[in-house]
């Protein structure tokens, strides 16, 4: 079994500098505060992606980068683990399940809330349990993960589907619209029932679009605000975070600007402020106008799902009826309505 350690930054990398700031310390810093896995069954390699980064300098530059890095090594190696900050793991996670489609080995992303040579870092046993979980096997011999996960504080999630939920808790992230994919315990229990398998072809599209808004509906928004955003910014895709299960305030400049926008092909997408239900259109009056402004609704993906999907079919040149069909489909397990 061979095993690729691709480290990008993030906490559980970083030491206190003498102003109390923490700040990223190099890969080989880290791997000696973690002597077990040099004993761990299988053989690991080790590679730094960039100069380590706090993850919230990370942007669709890196998850390209990363994606070409984990896409040249992917017939040397059984599987996959990468250190990130916890700040944008899940963007990562979600936009490599997009670029890297069907790439049916493990890849699991970790980190940590506190630097791995505190004493209580959270950070050793992320980092040991995601080896051995990117190491599992299924009865029949192939791996127990063929997906993009997320592994943090004794539980495994499908990358396209968590969220950063506290940036105090151990217990950072959460997968309110899909089941975890593992619980690890005394035993290490992966729900194969959840698990991808992927049956279609590996595919590597490297290409992504940030030129997108996400614009968050509030109490007394009002029509500049709406107008300067959705017409006037020059983004090729607005997605809407709208009230509950999709529903947006009665306020008729509202349709004329979303035709307005359609008539420019600026696309538009709506995706609920609430992290748990998603949307469902129309299920009250207030979101039927959306439905006939030709909206597309995000369903239950999360928002960094969401953002990485529009940003990774912009990129593909998908546009229209093409782009409508790709996004409400889907395509690696980060949506089911
Ligand atoms: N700011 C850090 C990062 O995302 C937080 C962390 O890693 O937990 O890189």
């Amino acid at each position: 079994m061979k095993l690729l350690l691709i480290y990008t930054g993030g906490t559980i990398g970083m030491i206190q500098s003498p102003d109390g700031d923490l700040s990223p310390f190099d890969f080989d810093e880290v791997i000696r505060q973690v002597p077990e896995i040099k004993q761990m069954d299988c053989e690991i390699d080790t590679i730094q992606a960039w100069n380590p980064l706090d993850s919230s300098d990370i942007n669709h530059n890196h998850w390209i980068k990363l994606a070409n890095i984990l896409n040249d090594n992917r017939s040397s190696y059984n599987s996959f683990v990468i250190l990130h900050g916890t700040d944008t793991m899940a963007y990562t996670a979600s936009a490599l399940s997009f670029i890297l489609m069907n790439f049916s080995k493990p890849i699991i992303l970790t980190g940590s809330q506190l630097p791995i040579g505190v004493l209580r870092s959270d950070g050793r046993e992320n980092l040991i349990t995601s080896i051995e979980l990117a190491m599992t096997k299924r009865g029949d011999n192939t791996p127990a993960i063929q997906e993009i996960c997320v592994y943090f504080e004794y539980k495994l999630f499908r990358g396209n589907r968590v969220f950063k939920r506290s940036s105090q808790a151990f217990e950072a992230f959460s997968s309110p619209n899909y089941p975890i994919l593992a619980d690890v315990g005394v035993h290490i229990d992966v729900h194969e029932e959840y698990t991808l398998s992927p049956e279609k072809n590996y595919f590597f599209e490297p290409e992504m679009d940030s030129h997108i808004a996400v614009l968050k509906f509030f109490p007394g928004i009002d029509e500049a605000f709406l107008r300067n955003t959705i017409l006037n910014s020059g983004r090729n895709a607005i997605i809407l975070q709208t009230y509950g299960s999709g529903n947006v305030p009665k306020l008729d400049f509202l349709s004329d600007i979303l035709d307005e926008a359609r008539d420019k092909g600026v696309l538009i997408i709506n995706t609920s402020q609430c992290p748990g239900g998603g949307v469902s259109q129309p299920a009250y009056a207030a979101s039927r106008m959306l439905r006939h402004s030709g909206v597309l609704s995000a369903g239950d993906m999360t928002l960094e799902a969401t953002i990485t999907k529009t940003m990774w079919l912009l990129g593909r040149r998908k546009q229209g009826k093409v782009f409508e069909q790709l996004f409400l489909e889907n395509l690696v397990g980060e949506r089911t309505i």
